[in-house]
């Protein structure tokens, strides 16, 4: 285990003075389900002598209802997928967190954090882009927000800079005409990482049409984003199972033209098509809440 000093900070200000101050040679910890791990291994920990522990930072574990859906980075997994308002104006993100590691994970793991460590299979990415989030990034003396595609520019990698901390996430409520999907495929049932995960979100009209929809595979792309081309087949018409499945292919496709044909390839290119697959029919069944 590397040795480090640890700072608690009763307050968001003391933190950013703090990352102010050490920045390049500190960490911070919020959970530590992620960072913990890390520290041990001394994985890409070499200039770390400080760690600030915001865990008691009760003024970032707020989830809120305003024009949109707010929420802090320390509300923890558990937090998320319980919440009465996550569960109502954005289902799929609570069903992501609550599929995380087991209860103690949950329990103990922010959403945060799981943004911030950028892991290709973290549950809670795929459905925060397919809600189109921000996140708020704070510094002393200054903020500044990002669309989360864009905070994320690859595996365990962000804009985030040294003296910066996550602040907010915010994205817009799903509407009463909006279905959600959220599958993830693992070794096993429980505690265990994804090794892909999908979430979708269709918006249909009064008649039923596919008016938008937004279909972001996990641990699939380089870096998380929207497959347009497996969305742009949905849209203006009522999909059967059929063009849910040519949906899972166009986002096979694009892993395949992004990574190429791989030993993995013949493993994951039907996973991936059939998850798809049932995220989509998934979000045509929870319609009109
Ligand atoms: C047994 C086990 C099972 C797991 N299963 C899953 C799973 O099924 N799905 C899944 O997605 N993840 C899983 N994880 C990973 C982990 O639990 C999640 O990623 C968790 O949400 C991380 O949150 P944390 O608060 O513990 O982060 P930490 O470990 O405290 O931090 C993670 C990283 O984010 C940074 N950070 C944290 N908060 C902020 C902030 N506000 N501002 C700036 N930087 C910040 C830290 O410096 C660190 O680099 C598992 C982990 C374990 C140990």
């Amino acid at each position: 285990m590397l040795e480090f000093d640890l700072f608690r900070p009763q307050n968001l200000q003391e933190a950013l003075d703090l990352l102010a101050e050490y920045k390049g040679s500190a960490r911070v910890m919020a959970g530590g389900t992620d960072l913990m791990i890390a520290l041990r291994a001394k994985k890409g920990m070499e200039n770390v002598k400080y760690i600030i522990d915001i865990s008691r930072l009760q003024e970032l574990a707020y989830i809120r209802e305003g024009e949109g859906l707010e929420i802090g980075p320390l509300a923890t997994m558990t937090q998320v997928a319980e919440s009465p308002v996550v569960r109502q104006c954005a289902g799929v993100l609570a069903a992501a967190a609550s599929t995380v590691g087991s209860p103690q994970i949950r329990n103990r793991g922010t959403i945060g954090g799981n943004v911030v460590n950028a892991a290709v299979c973290a549950d809670t990415v795929a459905p925060l882009v397919a809600l189109e989030a921000k996140v708020k990034l704070e510094r002393k003396g200054g903020s500044r927000w990002l669309p989360l595609d864009q905070f994320i520019t690859g595996p365990n990698r962000t804009q985030l800079a040294a003296d910066e901390l996550m602040t907010g996430i915010v994205f817009a409520k799903l509407p009463a005409n909006a279905g959600w999907g959220f599958m993830r495929l693992a070794r096993r049932e429980a505690l265990a990482i994804a090794r892909m995960n999908v979430a979708v979100v269709i918006k249909r009209d009064s008649q039923g049409k596919v008016e938008d929809a937004s279909i972001v595979p996990g641990a699939v792309l380089p870096r998380p984003g929207r497959v347009t081309e497996a969305e742009k087949l949905l849209i203006g018409t009522i999909p059967d199972g059929a063009l849910a499945r040519r949906a899972g292919e166009a986002v096979a496709e694009a892993m395949i033209s992004a990574a190429g044909r791989r030993w993995s390839t013949p493993y994951k290119e039907p996973a991936i098509i059939a998850l798809t697959e049932r995220a989509i029919k998934q979000a045509l069944e929870v319609e009109w809440r």
